[in-house]
């Protein structure tokens, strides 16, 4: 299995492409951390994965508390006897969020502190369990929206990501030589909660769908296979990338109607 051996850390993995991910890793043999910040709601999602025949454990965690990534990652240890994956992933995206204008202080300061913090946060702590695992691989989920402008305004949104991706970048070329590789992921548009909940009317998917040459949002499990090569060795010589899993939007000018 592709993921044999291997110990899996996934943040906000109670929904979305974190359950998907948790699921997938499992199918492949990684034992799965599954953290989020609902104890219940993670639970369920590791029951999930033992009930099919995999191995995993809940933790109910605050990507933006450093107290609770650091005892999330000790957790691991402590339960599983070491770390080789972390797939920094928990993110929100916020109804108040729109242009500079308008959106409010307050928002700006919960998505940075979530999506950019969180993400600091959880390489600050998984690093040196890394290490002490002989090397790994961290993947953080930036998103489309870091490499080009959404017409939809989600400025903190938009900004968080942008940080993720050149906070992974510079992460990338720090620890190549310890056998660590660092990758963004950057999902299109998807079919989960966070998009559904603020393009949340017809009209508004609609924009959005219109520049997908693909023609449909993507799917979460389509993100989990994504994650799932950059965890396993598959992909030991990629570092430093910005992957893109996008339906084609960011190649588009005019997309096919
Ligand atoms: P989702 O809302 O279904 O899942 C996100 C999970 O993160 C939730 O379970 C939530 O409880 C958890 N979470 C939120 N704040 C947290 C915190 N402070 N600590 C711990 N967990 C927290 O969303 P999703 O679509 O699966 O998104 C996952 C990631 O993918 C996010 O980083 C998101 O920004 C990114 N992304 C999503 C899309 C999309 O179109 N859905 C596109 C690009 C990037």
């Amino acid at each position: 299995m592709r993921l044999d051996n291997k110990v899996a850390l996934i943040t906000g993995a109670a929904g979305g492409i974190g359950r998907e991910t948790a699921l997938r890793f499992a199918e492949e043999g990684a034992r799965v951390v599954a953290v989020d910040l609902s104890h219940d709601a993670v639970a369920a999602v590791a029951s999930e994965v033992i009930e099919a025949g995999g191995k995993a454990m809940a933790f109910a965690a605050d990507v933006s508390k450093a107290s609770d990534c650091e005892a999330m990652v000790a957790e691991a240890e402590a339960e599983f006897g070491r770390l080789d994956v972390i797939f920094n992933n928990a993110g929100i995206m916020h109804s108040g969020d729109d242009d500079a204008v308008s959106t409010d202080e307050s928002v700006w300061e919960l998505t940075m502190n979530i999506n950019a913090k969180g993400v600091f946060l959880g390489c600050k702590y998984a690093i040196p369990a890394l290490r002490r695992a002989g090397g790994g691989s961290i993947i953080n989920t930036a998103s489309f929206v870091a490499v080009m402008g959404s017409a939809t305004p989600q400025v903190a949104y938009t900004a968080s990501k942008g940080a993720v991706l050149s906070m992974t970048r510079e992460l990338a070329v720090i620890h190549a030589r310890e056998n660590i590789r660092v990758n963004a992921l950057c999902p299109g548009p998807l079919h989960t909660e966070l998009l559904m909940k603020f393009l949340d009317t017809d009209e508004k998917k609609q924009r959005r769908l219109v520049h997908i040459p693909m023609g449909r949002f993507g799917e979460a499990r389509e993100m989990a296979n994504a994650a799932l090569w950059l965890a396993s060795d598959e992909s030991s010589f990629t570092t430093g990338a910005t992957f893109l899993v996008d339906g084609g939007i960011t190649s588009a000018y005019v997309t096919p109607q």
